[in-house]
Formats: structure tokens, sequence, C-alpha cells
């Protein structure tokens, strides 16, 4: 299996690779190091969608097993998500990229609403849209925004940089014999419960037939890797 040829993708990142070495929040200099990765996406010709998670600042379940009101913790995972958003615009802009941010949760002095016609002539200027605030509901996660607005944006591939390089039959942090898969079905990740995505996003990029890439974004250059398919990855599909 490989990849169909790619007009525009959606890079989806988790908030942890925002924290580079430290143990919270966001590292301004690892963020500038991504954002030389996500232009290197742009400066190959493709359209890029941007989607960035809030763990590395907020997880509405993890206060909620603390006591926190579960959708109380989501809208404040969200809200991480829009700090992200901004860390990663500033970064790309200084990196002479131009963007917008777009929020499911409308907030005008701080960026745009989400409006895909909108989003569709920013990357039609070149510019790259970055997509905030997950889906704008609780009980979601930005693992399930990134597939919905791949979805919407009709883009050829959803990319989930992480920090490991695929997707492996067994965690490979925990287990050294673990084995990492070239290419793997929708249906298997599901049925085996694999820790890609959770389950709602794998069904909407099966029910689009939305390729999935998982890779590592710690490793240098690996987007523009990822994308001629000749990076370390494992591809999600049919
Ligand atoms: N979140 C939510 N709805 C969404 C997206 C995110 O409620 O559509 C909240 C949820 O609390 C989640 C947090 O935002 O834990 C941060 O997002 P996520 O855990 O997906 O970030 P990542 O793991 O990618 O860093």
């Amino acid at each position: 299996m490989t990849l169909p040829p790619i007009k525009r993708v959606l890079l989806k990142l988790s908030g942890e690779v925002l924290m580079g070495n430290q143990e919270y929040g966001i590292d301004p200099e690892y963020v500038a190091r991504l954002a030389e990765e996500v232009k290197a996406a742009k400066d190959s010709g493709i359209e890029v969608c941007l989607v960035i998670g809030g763990g590395n600042i907020f997880r509405g379940i993890s206060a909620a097993a603390k006591g926190l009101d579960r959708t109380t913790g989501d809208y404040m995972g969200m809200l991480a998500t829009v700090m992200n958003a901004l860390a990663m615009q500033n970064a790309l802009e200084q990196a002479g990229v131009q963007t917008r941010v777009q929020s499911a949760i409308p907030m005008a002095s701080v960026c745009e609403p989400y409006i895909r016609r909108r989003a569709e002539r920013h990357l039609e200027k070149g510019r790259i849209v970055i997509f905030a605030a997950g889906t704008g509901n609780p009980f979601f996660t930005t693992d399930t925004g990134a597939a919905l607005r791949a979805a919407e944006m009709n883009c050829d591939a959803l990319l989930k940089g992480t920090s490991v390089d695929g997707v492996y039959d067994s965690d490979p942090k925990h287990n050294p014999d673990a084995v990492r898969f070239d290419t793997i079905t929708y249906d298997q990740v599901l049925a085996d419960n694999l820790k890609v995505m959770d389950a709602t996003a794998v069904a909407l990029c099966r029910e689009n037939n939305i390729p999935l890439v998982v890779f590592s974004i710690r490793e240098k250059g690996n987007v523009a890797k990822v994308l001629s398919g000749e990076g370390t990855q494992t591809i999600v599909q049919k």
C-alpha cells in the first residue's frame, strides 16, 4: 500500500510534542523546530491544514478522574489547543509562512471562527490554516477534530505526527519485542483496539476513505520524508 498523490494534507500534532524536552507546556524553541517541518511540507507544493492537540497543557478526562466536571474539563482542554495553535502560528510566521487560526469555539479577538469556505480560500492563497479547539464539543478529541476537518476540507491524507514512528502490535515503550506495521487496515486497528487514534477518528477516516499516516515528528526532516514515501511510518488504509 502506498499513498495516493497528495495535493492537500491535514497534519495532526499531539500537544505533547510542543513540550520538547519539558514536562509540561510549550517550548518555543522546539515549536520553531516543528514549524520548519510544517513549512517543509508547504514548500513541497502541497496545501497544509494543521490541527494541534492540547495534552501538553490540559486533558479533560485526566482532570475528571480527579473530580473536575468532565464537560468543564473538556472545554478547558479545547482552550489549551487554542494556546498551542497561537504558539504554532507565531513560529510559522517567524519562519515566513502565512497562516490563519480558525477556532471551532468562536473567540473573535483572538482568531477567526471556523468557516470552511473561508479556510478553502486561505489554502488557495497559500496560507496554512490551523484548526483550533478540536470539534468544539466536549467528549471528543483533537484526533476526531482532525479527522473531521480532513473530511470537510477534502484532504488526501491525514498525517499524525507523534512521538512514536508508527503503529505497533503492542506498546513499544513497554515491550522491546513490539513489531511495527508498515501498513494496516482501519478494520484491524479497530478490531485490535490498537493505539493509533481514538476509534471515532479512525471510523471517520474509514468512512471517508482518508489514508492515515502515523509517524514520528521528533525525527528531523520526517514530514518531507513521509510525504515522499521514504519515511518510517505506518499507513492505515482500507
Ligand atoms: N477536547 C474536547 N473536544 C474536542 C477536542 C478536544 O473536549 O473536540 C478536549 C479534551 O478534554 C482533550 C483536550 O481537549 O483531552 C486536549 O485534546 P487531546 O487530548 O485530543 O490532545 P492531544 O492528545 O492530541 O495532545
